[in-house]
């Protein structure tokens, strides 16, 4: 596949999930397209219940889209299932287990299911990516909820795609163990897999990414890579210390807020499309302080995501 073909192209998905009897139908995608770049770390960030599920599903053969179309690979959804299906690996958000087998056992039946021929299956090589070699013959009951979860993904990379999806991989896990996660996603890339996942959580999606789009009620309301995204926010933050305790307050024209950390410090947000960080320095010196001391705080994620949800 050409080097600049996307590893994942969607185009206006729309998904309606039919109510239940005397329920109202449910816009869950109201045609989103986007795509994802080979190589990356691709996020797809959302708040619960924004339709990131669904999209993922719909790529997995899970879900049937209303209307719409994907490939994946190059390969359609729909006309080149097979192929489209054999170049993506999906870890989906419910965990779904056979207590019975061994991870050894797991990772080869699945192989199994996906046709891949026993002198190619690299199963003992998987566990051990996925640091499980010593649990190769455990029962899969027997394993902590982390060793579950880095199995699932030993078993969405069976059949080698060049593609991982992960479904909220960190959803409801310790700090540790989404440390040692990410470590793994990471590696994964390193080797040349194309990851995309889903997570609401912003520090997860800044930390890893490198491109973020952000869906919300089943629309795409921002795809940009990642440094862009947080450049996005149009507040910023500038920590002043003067000269004399603060006699009363600062509020200025322009300001969004001022702050009143402590006695001589002073926290003001403003927009940078109105005024600039001397702008702000000048406004609270001609309140009779002089400036001691001036800190920005760079934008982040969050404050991107609070400003385009909220016009959303
Ligand atoms: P996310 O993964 O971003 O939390 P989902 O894709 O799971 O979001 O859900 C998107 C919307 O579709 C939600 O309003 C959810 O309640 C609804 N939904 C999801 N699955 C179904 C289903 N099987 N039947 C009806 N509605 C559904
Ligand atoms: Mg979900």
């Amino acid at each position: 596949m050409s080097h600049d073909t996307p590893a994942i192209a969607i185009r206006d998905i729309v998904k309606r999930y039919k109510g239940d009897k005397g329920q109202e139908d449910k816009l869950a995608l109201k045609g989103v397209s986007f795509d994802v770049p080979q190589g990356g770390i691709f996020g797809l960030l959302g708040p619960n219940g924004a339709g990131k599920s669904t999209l993922i599903n719909i790529l997995a053969g899970l879900v049937n889209k209303t209307s719409g179309s994907a490939s994946i690979w190059g390969f359609d959804i729909d006309d080149e299932r097979r192929n489209a299906k054999a170049s993506i690996g999906i870890v989906p958000q419910e965990i779904v287990f056979d207590p019975f087998f061994t991870p050894f056992e797991a990772l080869e039946l699945q192989a199994g299911l996906f046709g891949v021929p026993e002198k190619l299956r690299r199963s003992e090589e998987l566990l051990r990516a996925v640091h499980l070699a010593d649990k190769r013959d455990a029962y899969t009951r027997q394993l902590s909820g982390g060793m579950k979860r880095r199995l699932l993904i030993a078993k969405a990379m069976v059949h080698s795609p060049p593609i991982l999806v992960l479904d909220e991989p960190t959803a409801g896990v310790d700090v540790d163990l989404r440390r040692q996660l990410w470590e793994l996603v990471t590696e994964l890339n390193r080797d040349g897999v194309t990851v995309v996942l889903t997570t609401h959580y912003l520090e997860e999606a800044e930390e890893l990414c490198d491109r973020i789009a952000i869906i919300n009620h089943g629309e795409l309301i921002a795809n940009k890579p990642t440094r862009e995204m947080i450049g996005m926010a149009r507040e910023k933050i500038v920590r002043v210390s003067v000269d004399k305790d603060l006699a009363g307050p600062v509020m200025e024209e322009g300001f969004t807020r001022a702050d009143v950390i402590d006695a001589r410090t002073l926290e003001v947000t403003y927009n940078r499309d109105e005024m600039t960080a001397g702008q702000v320095l000048a406004k609270v010196q001609g309140h009779g302080y002089a400036i001691e001391d001036v800190t920005t705080r760079e934008a982040d994620l969050e404050d991107v995501f609070v400003e385009l949800t909220k016009a959303g």
